[in-house]
């Protein structure tokens, strides 16, 4: 069968795929059905911690996968609670909700956002206050969150409440809470989808402090930042604040769909019995693969991240063709001279796989990727930024 031609026939049309069939891999490389291979610097988009075909990920699935793949969240199961445990003692947050995607875990947050505010102050407090150029999924509410009116065109009517405020700007944020008086403010602390943009530290504090002093809630959608992928566990460790809610997806499972969304001292009983609920949310397996990555994201993994992360930065700040690079630990942008979207494809051609992010190279490797792989893929990258 011609794989391509029956995707096109019979996938519906929502992706523009990139002219490639993978079938196989390990660790950081991928192969094509020709046996062609690729260094990957994408990870799925962040999904992939430990690369492709990581043997004690297998093992820790495969190992549940044969005892107990599922029975629902009526029962109880001992991954997802050791699971729970380990997050909540890492993160200094309270209580999980357990989900399936990045948008589930923000719809989850919205949800105990607004409760939170109904259970205090009664209806109408109900705004939420997000950034322009924000992702945070794909649904009608987390459509609405998101910060990008191109894709807010043929979907209305959305849910009501969400107002946009200018990454970085502290009088701006001031107006619009001033404004709307929100229930809650949304940040992802690194923008990704957006272009790969790291919020400013003093900006986010000084958002946390205006929450704090209004009793507004601070919800970090760390989807695609969190799980080690900046260094921390969490990158709201780089911004010495706690926020309230954290919602988080793509890398922690390691592959397998899981998303959690955390709940810190204020909001941990707001969602109560009856208030929301998942059937496959927290599954054994995925939540055995989940383990396995939060495990694993110790001091020395984490440390390993910033040197690669370092050593990212160091090579691509003076290369010719960028102009600029944004981003935190293994999760990067590079604005540069040339179109993204060739360089993404001169890449593939050399055997690197690159994202790109609203008109940027974005890197998202394996946390594990091996230095000399690494070296390769940033020697191949910088020919095709020329
Ligand atoms: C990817 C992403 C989402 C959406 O996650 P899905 O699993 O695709 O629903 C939400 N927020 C951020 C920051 C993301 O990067």
């Amino acid at each position: 069968m011609d794989i391509k031609r029956a995707d096109q026939q019979y996938i519906a049309n929502t992706y523009k795929r990139t002219d490639v069939l993978f079938v196989e891999g390990k660790g950081a490389v991928l192969k094509d059905e020709t046996g062609k291979a690729y260094i990957d610097l994408g990870s799925g988009i962040a999904v992939n911690t430990f690369g492709i075909a990581d043997d004690a990920w297998i093992d820790a699935v495969t190992t549940q996968l044969q005892r107990l793949q599922h029975v629902s969240n009526l029962y109880y199961t001992e991954p997802q609670v050791l699971l729970a445990k380990k997050l909540c003692e890492r993160s200094g947050l309270k209580k999980v909700f357990f989900g399936n995607s990045g948008a589930e875990a923000n719809e989850c947050m919205i949800k105990a956002a607004r409760k939170y505010s109904v259970d205090k102050y009664g209806a109408g407090r109900h705004t939420i206050v997000t950034l322009n150029h924000s992702f945070h999924g794909r649904t009608i509410t987390t459509l609405a969150a998101t910060g990008q009116p191109t894709l807010h065109q043929y979907f209305q009517p959305f849910t009501d409440g969400f107002v946009y405020a200018e990454p970085d700007d502290d009088d701006g944020l001031l107006a619009m809470v001033e404004a709307h008086n929100p229930c809650a403010i949304m940040l992802e602390p690194i923008q990704g989808e957006g272009g790969v943009h790291a919020l400013d530290k003093a900006y986010v504090q000084r958002a946390a402090k205006l929450c704090q002093e209004k009793d507004i809630l601070l919800l970090f959608d760390e989807v695609q930042s969190g799980n080690g992928r900046t260094g921390k566990l969490y990158a709201y460790m780089h911004y010495d604040v706690l926020p309230d809610i954290v919602s988080t997806a793509k890398g922690l499972g390691g592959g397998l769909p899981i998303s959690a969304t955390l709940f810190g001292e204020k909001t941990q009983a707001t969602l109560a019995y009856g208030s929301h609920g998942s059937t496959f949310g927290g599954n054994p397996i995925s939540a055995a693969g989940a383990l396995n990555v939060i495990d694993r994201l110790d001091d020395a993994l984490l440390a390993e991240v910033g040197k690669k992360s370092n050593y990212i930065f160091e090579r691509l700040r003076h290369a010719e063709g960028v102009i600029s690079i944004d981003g935190m630990g293994l999760m990067i942008g590079i604005e540069t001279k040339k179109d993204a979207a060739i360089i993404a494809a001169r890449c593939l051609e050399l055997g690197v796989v690159v994202l790109t992010a609203h008109g940027k190279v974005r890197l998202l490797p394996p946390l594990t990727i091996p230095d000399d792989l690494l070296a390769t893929a940033i020697d191949r990258l910088i020919s095709a930024l020329q």
